[in-house]
């Protein structure tokens, strides 16, 4: 049986390693989070003590952590870094949303070991982890591509071979920047509409069938009420943090500043969505950047 090594068990991990015991991979999971772990046993997955443990003689180790420094810290310079023990045939993929510089050093540093690595951000939220519907961007050679099949399908509904080590995280951080453009020209279009008197949802249609129509207006329309199951009608709780926004408009302003690439429009989202979350709304769903546009009450 393939012996899979989960490492990061929180909204997006818990739900991919629990498809992936589904699947029948033998799964073994470590978490930092003593309740993330029960959840994960009840959900058919074996449990590690610690990383090291999880990640002996397995066939793929997966990580799901928040940034960069916490996958450095994981395999190559933590107190008991994994590609000590990973066996070389092992293929190591890293689903995190990170800098790319990471994950090509860290890349780099497995290689040294003769352990492949693969860079393989998703996209999709929380949603898409739960129903193994999750857009893969992975950035490796097309032998690793080939390797990571199996277990990102038990995943996973589109799986892209974006480039090299890196190039996953390039891609991922482009389609995260165009998103916030998206949906912070969207709420100024619906707000200016609504002031001016017209129904949200008589706009959004309008503008959904015509030259203005996007994947915000599509299915997360930022207006409450419009549409029921968009994070707007559930007073923009669950679905994707402004603190995640941030973060992923963060690693995209770096992207620009190694490369010189103009990104006027990734900017101002990022200052809107920055200011957005000093009102205190880092926790809130990222189409409450609405509220940044809506007049106050008196
Ligand atoms: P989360 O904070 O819910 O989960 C992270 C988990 O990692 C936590 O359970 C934490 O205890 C654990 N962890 C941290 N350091 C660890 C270590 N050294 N060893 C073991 N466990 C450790 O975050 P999340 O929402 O699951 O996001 C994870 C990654 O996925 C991030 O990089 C995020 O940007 C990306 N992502 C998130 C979403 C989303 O909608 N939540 C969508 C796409 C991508």
């Amino acid at each position: 049986m393939t012996t899979v090594a989960f490492i990061g068990l929180g909204n997006m991990g818990g739900p991919m390693a629990a498809n992936l015991a589904k699947a029948g991979f033998n799964v073994r999971a470590f978490d930092l989070s003593a309740q993330a772990l029960e959840t994960a046993k009840s959900q058919g997955c074996e449990i590690a003590a610690t990383a090291s443990e999880a990640a002996t003689d397995a066939d793929f180790v997966i990580s799901m952590l928040p940034a960069g420094k916490h996958v450095r810290g994981l395999y190559v310079d933590g107190d008991a870094p994994l590609f000590e023990v990973i066996k070389p045939s092992a293929l190591v993929i890293d689903c995190s949303t990170i800098d790319a510089d990471t994950a090509r050093q860290v890349a780099a540093a497995g290689a040294e070991k003769g352990i492949g690595f693969v860079d393989a951000p998703v996209s999709g939220g929380v949603g898409g982890a739960q129903a193994g519907t999750l857009t893969f961007i992975v950035g490796g050679s097309e032998a690793q591509f080939a390797q990571a099949q199996p277990v990102l399908q038990a995943m996973g509904k589109n799986i892209f071979h974006a480039g090299d080590h890196g190039a996953g995280q390039v891609a991922k951080v482009c389609n995260n920047m165009l998103l916030s453009i998206l949906m912070a020209g969207t709420c100024e279009a619906i707000n200016m509409g609504v002031k001016n008197g017209l129904d949200p949802a008589v706009l959004s249609e309008i503008m959904k069938q015509s030259s203005g129509g996007n994947w915000a207006l599509n299915v997360y329309n930022p207006y409450p009420g419009v549409m029921e199951n968009a994070p707007a009608s559930k007073g923009y709780q669950g679905g994707f943090q402004v603190d995640l926004m941030i973060k992923d408009l963060g690693l995209a302003m770096d992207v620009s500043q190694q490369s010189a690439s103009p990104v006027p429009m990734g900017s101002a989202a990022r200052s809107l969505f920055t200011l957005h979350k000093a009102g205190g709304n880092g926790k809130l769903d990222f189409s409450s950047l609405l509220k940044l546009y809506q007049d106050k009450s008196e």
